[in-house]
């Protein structure tokens, strides 16, 4: 719960979907057009770092476009008193400092406004301790109306917090980060990608990395040589049978070699030996 005293919190928008207040009839307009569209909101103490790089290339003029939409929750705004204070020292002692659950649970709220159901709309906390983040997650996420995503600070957050709103714990790998605000950015990119019409060319998220299982063959251009080092002749063929065939099988040559867990899971969806030999 804010305050008496608190002012509402900050919140910030990007790309054409306004949430301000007081829109006016022309973003009233906007939002019609671009109504169905995808949208994030991040509850985060540090605002500024939102769109960031999401921000440029392909992901920032799918959010000029209205393709998808980003808003996000200053934390701050829901601090406690005079200084507005997030955080306190972890009960049982300990160092660093824990964000409260009063504060990320007021954020949650005002997050939860207008939202579907979880189904629908994942609350994710991005942590060192959820489930590693990969590519079937992305498409869960894109395939729903949107995300709430909370970036932790210092120690993380109070627990009561995360198990009273139900939210789903995610990590972007085994490290530790200073906050949640690379790894929400990280998530946010790998999922937006995957909205309709994000990508200019929808075949080449079908084809890449993870999408059936493998990891990508290796890709080549121009030049023909390069300090003496020739691409490899079929791809210059224009046999495009010969050329499926060798990128499948480098697909799953580097697969087996580098990730064997995929590998295994791969062989055990195609109903495939692991320990075969390969195909050339
Ligand atoms: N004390 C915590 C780490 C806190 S790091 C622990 O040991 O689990 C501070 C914040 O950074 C976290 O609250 C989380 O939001 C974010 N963070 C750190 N590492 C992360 C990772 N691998 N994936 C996702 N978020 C991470």
């Amino acid at each position: 719960m804010t305050q008496d005293d608190t002012p509402p919190a900050k919140q910030r928008s990007h790309g054409r979907i306004s949430v301000q207040a007081s829109r006016k009839p022309r973003d009233l307009m906007a939002d019609v057009r671009i109504a169905g569209a995808w949208r994030a909101k991040v509850i985060t103490l540090f605002p500024d770092a939102f769109p960031g790089v999401l921000g440029l290339s392909l992901t920032g003029k799918a959010l000029d476009l209205g393709l998808w939409a980003l808003e996000t929750i200053d934390l701050r705004g829901f601090g406690i008193g005079k200084h507005k204070n997030v955080d306190d020292t972890p009960a049982g002692g300990g160092a660093g400092m824990v964000l409260r659950a009063d504060v990320v649970g007021a954020a949650l709220d005002e997050a939860a406004a207008g939202t579907p159901g979880r189904a629908e709309w994942p609350v994710v906390y991005l942590s060192p301790r959820g489930k590693p983040f990969d590519q079937a997650m992305a498409r869960r996420f894109a395939a729903g109306q949107g995300i709430t995503m909370l970036c932790g600070r210092f120690e993380g957050v109070d627990e009561r917090v995360l198990h009273h709103y139900g939210v789903e714990e995610v990590s972007l790998g085994d490290f530790v980060l200073t906050g949640g605000e690379i790894a929400a950015t990280a998530l946010l990119d790998a999922t937006v990608r995957l909205i309709p019409r994000v990508l200019g060319n929808q075949t080449s998220t079908e084809e890449e990395s993870f999408s059936d299982g493998l990891l990508e063959f290796p890709q080549f251009t121009k030049p023909a040589v390069w300090n003496g080092l020739e691409i490899p002749e079929v791809l210059q063929s224009g046999h495009h049978g010969n050329i499926a065939d060798w990128r499948q099988a480098m697909a799953e040559r580097l697969t087996k070699e580098r990730r064997p867990d995929l590998w295994r899971a791969y062989c055990a969806s195609h109903g495939r030996d692991p320990v075969e030999d390969q195909e050339q």
